[in-house]
């Protein structure tokens, strides 16, 4: 099943890296993750895992991004467990022979796409969610036989602790194991030889797994980030609409890679928007944010720091927000207006409690403000006429796309979750994560019938046979049948 590369000439890992594979290797070679009892036990015993540990679970979130309890349930248990149970229902359906039509020529042969593992593939996460990120992606591969080395991210530690511990407590050693480190340690990793990489994080990032897997002709999928924007446009109920974008943007204090990024609005959407998002802020969260236990912190004073930055340098008006407390790692959610399109907050990525506030009164012109933009990885439009939603959906492109709403439409696994363009290539969730980590084989069964039909195509070649052959290779030749 499994084809070996020559060694000799490609560039490897450090050794203990290389012990880790080879055991692997060994592993999917003996065919031990193909029977799909194999793959329904170890999806079991990840449910156990995560549903054992899950006070551990979420203090370990805690202690990584001060994540409060109910997000961390959310986002990083209860989507993982879902995903869990969508798969071990759906398991064997996955895994059956997918039959295509035939022509006449094929009319007695088996034709179907067979569904087989990659091999030893690889997952790389990010800190923003430690265990979704690392353990839905896994789902996929597991179900669909490969063996995976997951590397979670050195910024979340107490997560990478954990996974580290609890892994080998609940998984088959043999074909699941976690290598740790940081940039260093997942560059000498990236030199190895794999079936396939998984890697969610910065686009920067992206650029040395991309040529890390290049040497080995590695197939990957690329979990980006990117802007995405939050356009208002006619009738809307400001502070409906306020509820939703407070929820999306400041969940996990920001850091989602599907958090709108900015708004798009006209001046009188905007004077009816801010007060709403004043006022469901001080709902949400008390008069003192501060002390909501509902608030995440920013990850580490690296990345404080450069939201910080971002706020320092951008030309707008803070009209929401702006307070800041190092030692606490706090920004408190802060609403930027008069924001033009090239000011600091509009050059990257912001992925921190920054929303600022573009006033655009057209419609058309916040398309075309999209459209200088790379493709997001979500886009969203807030709106009560359904020609506007259209009208954007029509004329804009990004990984996901979401009305009246953010961040929702990525936790139901019959959509494939992905980007486009800049903020990514490939789709995960669900089916689409068994599809992700498979090879989809293309197979003919043929036995020896209608070798009349199959002479057609012998020598010495005629105009006759050659008419014949052309009908009966046709589509349309098994509608006689
Ligand atoms: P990151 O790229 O810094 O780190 C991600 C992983 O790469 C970590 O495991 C880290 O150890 C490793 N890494 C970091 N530097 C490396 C280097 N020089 N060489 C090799 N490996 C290296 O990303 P991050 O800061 O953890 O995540 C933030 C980014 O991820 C944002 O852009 C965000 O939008 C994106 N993101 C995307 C998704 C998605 O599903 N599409 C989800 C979460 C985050």
């Amino acid at each position: 099943v499994f084809f070996r590369p020559n060694h000799k000439q490609i560039p490897r890992g450090t050794s203990s890296q290389s012990q880790v594979l080879e055991r692997l290797r060994t592993a999917f070679e003996s065919g031990v993750t193909i029977p799909e009892k194999f793959r329904r036990t170890q999806l079991t015993n990840l449910m156990s895992m995560i549903k054992d540990n899950e006070e551990q679970i979420v203090n370990a979130l805690h202690k990584d991004l001060t994540k409060p309890k109910f997000e961390a349930i959310l986002s990083e248990v209860d989507i993982v467990m879902n995903e869990l149970h969508y798969a071990l229902s759906n398991l064997t359906s996955w895994m059956q022979p997918e039959y295509v039509s035939k022509n006449l020529a094929t009319k007695l042969d088996d034709c179907f796409v067979r569904r087989e593992p990659l091999g030893v593939v690889l997952i790389i996460g990010p800190w923003n969610y430690p265990m979704q990120l690392l353990i839905l992606p896994m789902i996929g591969a597991i179900a669909a036989g490969n063996c995976v080395v997951i590397k979670p991210s050195e910024v979340s530690a107490a997560t990478d602790n954990l996974i580290t511990e609890l892994m080998p407590k609940y998984l088959s050693k043999d074909c699941y194991a976690v290598v740790r480190g940081g940039p260093k340690e997942t560059q000498a990793l990236l030199k190895n030889r794999f079936d396939h990489i998984f890697y969610t994080g910065s686009q920067a990032v992206a650029r040395v797994v991309l040529q890390a897997a290049a040497v080995h002709l590695t197939p990957v999928t690329l979990e980006l980030g990117g802007k995405c924007p939050c356009l208002i446009y006619g009738r809307v109920n400001a502070t409906a609409a306020a509820h939703r974008l407070v929820w999306a943007k400041f969940f996990n204090a920001g850091q989602s890679c599907v958090a709108p990024d900015y708004v798009l609005c006209s001046k009188a959407t905007r004077d009816a928007l801010v007060p709403a998002l004043r006022q469901v802020l001080e709902d949400f969260y008390g008069s003192d944010i501060q002390k909501s236990p509902d608030m995440s912190r920013i990850v580490t004073p690296k990345h404080w720091t450069r939201l910080m930055g971002l706020l320092n340098r951008t030309k707008g008006k803070v009209v929401v927000g702006g307070e800041h407390d190092e030692k606490d790692r706090y920004i408190a959610p802060t609403v930027v207006v008069d924001v033009a399109e090239d000011d600091a907050l509009m050059e990257e990525e912001i992925f921190g409690p920054i929303l600022p506030i573009l006033t655009i009164e057209s419609l058309e012109e916040s398309i075309k403000l999209t459209k200088r933009k790379e493709k997001p990885l979500a886009f969203y439009v807030f709106s009560d006429e359904s020609s506007v939603v259209k009208k954007v959906l029509e004329n804009s492109s990004s990984g996901g796309f979401c009305s009246n709403d953010g961040i929702v439409h990525m936790a139901l696994p019959g959509l494939p979750f992905g980007g486009v363009g800049n903020s990514g290539f490939g789709h995960y969730h669900g089916h689409w994560g068994f599809e992700a980590f498979s090879h989809r084989r293309a197979v003919m069964l043929r036995g020896w019938a209608l070798e009349k039909l199959n002479a057609l195509r012998y020598p010495p070649y005629s105009d006759e046979k050659l008419s014949w052959l052309r009908w009966t290779t046709s589509p349309k030749s098994c509608s006689i049948m």
